[in-house]
């Protein structure tokens, strides 16, 4: 299935091979269309479906619990249209400029003109800084799971999941289940909270029996479950050694050696920036988004997003939205669709989308530990800043606008493009200068979008010239 294009002519371009790019892809390819998929991961499956790097005698039921079925079919379906469509694997789009693409593969970078974009990007963890938490031995919930599930590995011997959102439970439930130490589940919501999920009962019972039962057997494995924590401290000399939290006023202390920490997801939105999307503030994410319209179109002709990179809503709405958004197009193009079909996907994504909303109520993200992150603390890691000195920054420059920020104190300027620091900045901007989160913007993307080598993309820069 790899290779370059066999088109001379452009073709549309899917950026990741995950639920939404493959469903789109599939779409596509139904409509005798020949789509061109990169993705920077060796396998497709992207996040959720994430293959192991080399077989290693585990099942697929090791690998995605009660999701193997969905996730053995997502990986047959996509091999399936081999021939169909080329498939570039280990290949990163970093740049997009007059309606070309810049895709590092095999250590080169080739310009990829497209005729439509289909932009299936997906998220990663959204964090807030905490004492410790650039220890060694400190990793993501979805770092801890990728070391899992690609590389068999536990992040430690002795493992404590922090943090708010489903994956909190399903990786330290995923970790019990393959024999690591979980130490403990740290919750930052209150337990109250979780009766939320009662409302999620008549949309989605599978899922919230699901979780239900997975709080259940850590419980039952005697893995000690908190809520509502917070004041969390990471100690260790050189490495994870210990973590403190308050809760219910009383302190607590535990020894671990790895932590998974993260705070539920963030959409990837760089290149729809780049291909000169619209943005528009999404309470629900706390995020500036591009906007799209029910069937995934953007602002942009010929621009279109699918899945978790267009906000969160989970693996089940990326694949709908995949084949949904890959209908707009064939629509788009004055091509046969089935306009029965996107309706009937539309009315599901509407389905997940108020679920969605349930389950942000269940595990909802601790705006307030903004305001008790110590000065000391480290915000933005690529370029070295704390907390105390963007406060600074901020109050000195009268900064309230995240772009401004940056401009004047070099936070998300570094290699990250503040993919790591953004969300956190813009938290404390917010509440820094008494505003509302929806009113400090979101930083202007930059190519290259994720870090390439600095040979390449002059090169690249070069050639574009020419
Ligand atoms: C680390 C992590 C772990 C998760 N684990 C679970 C889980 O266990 N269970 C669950 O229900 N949900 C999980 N989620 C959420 C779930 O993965 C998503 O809801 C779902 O995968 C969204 O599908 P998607 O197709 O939108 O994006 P993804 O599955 O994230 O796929 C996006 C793909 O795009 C590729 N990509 C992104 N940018 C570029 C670029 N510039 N160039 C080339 N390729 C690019 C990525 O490599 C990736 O393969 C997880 C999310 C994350 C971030």
């Amino acid at each position: 299935m790899t290779g370059h294009p066999t088109s001379e002519r452009p073709q549309p371009l899917i950026v990741g091979a995950g639920p939404a790019g493959i469903r789109a892809a599939e779409a596509l390819v139904a409509a005798g269309l020949r789509p061109l998929v990169v993705d920077e991961a060796p396998a497709c499956g992207g996040q959720i479906y994430r293959q192991r790097l080399a077989p290693d005698g585990r099942s697929s039921r090791d690998l995605y619990g009660s999701e193997a079925a969905k996730a053995e079919t997502l990986h047959r379906d996509f091999a399936a249209l081999d021939g169909k469509l080329d498939y570039w694997p280990q290949a990163l789009l970093w740049n997009l400029r007059d309606g070309r693409a810049d895709i590092m593969i095999e250590g080169t970078s080739r310009q990829v003109a497209y005729d439509g974009l289909l932009l299936a990007t997906g998220a990663t963890d959204r964090t807030l800084p905490l004492p410790g938490w650039t220890l060694p031995g400190v990793f993501t919930l979805g770092g801890a799971q990728i070391a899992l599930k690609s590389q068999g590995c536990a992040i430690g011997s002795k493992v404590v999941f922090l943090g708010s959102g489903p994956l909190l439970y399903l990786v330290a439930w995923q970790y019990m289940k393959a024999g690591a130490k979980v130490a403990a589940v740290l919750d930052t919501a209150p337990f109250a909270a979780k009766f939320n999920l009662l409302r999620g009962l008549p949309l989605f019972p599978g899922i919230v029996l699901r979780g239900m039962r997975m709080t259940a057997e850590l419980k039952l494995a005697g893995i000690a479950l908190h809520y509502g924590v917070g004041d969390v401290r990471i100690e260790g000399a050189s490495k994870v050694e210990a973590i403190a939290w308050r809760q219910d006023g009383l302190e607590h202390r535990l020894t671990c050696d790895g932590i998974g920490y993260g705070l539920a997801l963030r959409s990837e939105t760089q290149l729809a920036d780049l291909a000169g999307c619209r943005f528009a503030f999404n309470a629900r994410d706390r995020a500036v988004l591009p906007e799209r319209d029910a069937a995934g179109r953007t602002s942009v002709p010929g621009v279109y997003l699918a899945g978790d990179g267009a906000g969160i809503a989970g693996a089940d709405a990326a694949e709908r939205a995949g084949e949904r958004v890959a209908l707009a197009l064939l629509q788009d193009r004055g091509l046969p669709h089935d306009a029965a079909r996107a309706a009937a996907l539309e009315a599901e994504l509407a389905r997940i989308s108020r679920f969605r909303e349930v389950l942000e109520a269940a595990f909802p993200f601790p705006a307030h530990w903004v305001r008790d992150i110590a000065d000391a603390t480290t915000l933005c890691r690529c370029e070295e800043i704390t907390a105390g000195e963007v406060r600074a920054a901020i109050n000195r420059f009268g900064v309230h606008e995240l772009n401004r920020l940056k401009a004047v104190s070099r936070v998300g300027m570094g290699r990250c493009q503040g993919r790591i620091c953004a969300a956190a900045a813009a938290e404390l901007l917010a509440h820094e200068a008494g505003r509302g989160i929806e009113a400090v913007g979101r930083l202007r993307s930059q190519a290259p979008v994720k870090p390439v080598p600095l040979t390449l993309a002059l090169t690249a820069q070069q050639e574009a010239a020419e």
